[in-house]
């Protein structure tokens, strides 16, 4: 079924690069540094066979796509009872970083907002940032299949400017949905979005969640089957920011975003697929990388309904 795969990546990828709609994250003011005219795209099976295409030496930060992994790993530590007492996992509300994304209790919609990451963030054990951040670096690896490095200008970046997500995690704190320190949550927060990987790295990440949390390449485990589905469900929901619905609807692959330009998403027992290129929409998401994920899930029917309820342009016979 994928032997024209190297071929149909690079029609993909022929077809976009001069796609030079939206513009590059600047809200973090380092972002803005990303050559906008970065674009790739990779692909790993559930047997480990991997295909790129594009700028594949190229990094970028994880941002949010960090969200759904760490949100395994508060899974992991602290168990779902506790975790989705302290987040829910109702569709996202405003954008990713507003108050709307609170209920009436001040509980987080979701963990794919940034009070819902914030929350997870704090459930990440450890005395030390040190040991916290390692028990991140450590779980990313395996997903990656290599130890991710920190972009130190981006963290000192988001710092510096994250006052937003400050006020959302003290109040948090007020509402008691974080424990311990606001700080300490907030500075582990902005090292997950801080992480360095490349588009094949994402792609791994992807089909590790895709393989039952067993990463195909080097069959380490990132984490336990029992918890996929509650990762795929909130990305399937959430992960698309205000854009999540319509994803759904048209290309209905649970997958994640970030403000860097990635996109990776999760085709369950198939393959993971992760596109970089950081021109963003209004929403906030990779308009090469809707457009790119648009055509593979048409091109080998990747909707998780199946083909039958891809959107259609033209009308039906209503008896079949
Ligand atoms: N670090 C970013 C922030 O907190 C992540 C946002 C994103 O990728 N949506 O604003």
């Amino acid at each position: 079924m994928f032997e024209d795969l190297q071929q149909s990546l690079q029609a993909l990828h022929d077809r976009y690069r001069c796609l030079n709609e939206g513009s590059v994250a600047a809200y973090i003011p380092e972002l803005s540094k990303a050559d906008p005219d970065g674009y790739c795209v990779a692909i790993t099976l559930v047997d480990g066979t991997q295909y790129i295409v594009g700028d594949q030496d190229t990094q970028f930060t994880l941002q949010s796509v960090s969200k759904p992994l760490v949100f395994g790993q508060a899974l992991t530590t602290a168990g779902r009872n506790i975790v989705t007492a302290l987040t829910g996992v109702e569709p996202t509300g405003g954008s990713f970083s507003a108050f709307e994304d609170l209920d009436d209790e001040g509980c987080p919609l979701n963990p794919m907002v940034n009070a819902g990451a914030i929350v997870t963030a704090s459930l990440i054990p450890g005395n030390t940032h040190e040991d916290r951040t390692k028990v991140i670096n450590d779980m990313v690896a395996k997903y990656t299949g290599a130890q991710p490095t920190l972009d130190q200008a981006v963290m000192d970046s988001e710092l510096r400017t994250g006052d937003r997500n400050r006020a959302l995690g003290y109040l948090l704190k007020d509402k008691g949905y974080i424990e311990g320190s606001v700080t300490d949550a907030l500075n582990l927060y902005f090292h997950q979005c801080s992480l360095k990987v490349n588009t094949q790295q994402l792609a791994n990440a992807a089909a590790t969640l895709a393989n039952h949390g067993v990463n195909p390449v080097t069959q380490q485990r990132a984490v336990s089957t029992t918890y996929v589905k509650d990762i795929l469900v909130v990305m399937l929901m959430s992960g698309m920011y205000n854009y999540a619905g319509r994803w759904a609807y048209e290309i209905g692959i649970p997958a994640k975003s970030g403000v860097s330009g990635a996109i990776f998403g999760v085709i369950p027992g198939v393959m993971g697929i992760g596109v970089y290129s950081p021109r963003l929409d209004e929403y906030s998401n990779s308009t090469r990388g809707i457009e790119t994920f648009r055509d593979l899930t048409k091109q080998y029917n990747l909707h998780f309904l199946g083909p039958d309820l891809q959107t259609t342009d033209h009308i039906i016979d209503p008896n079949t």
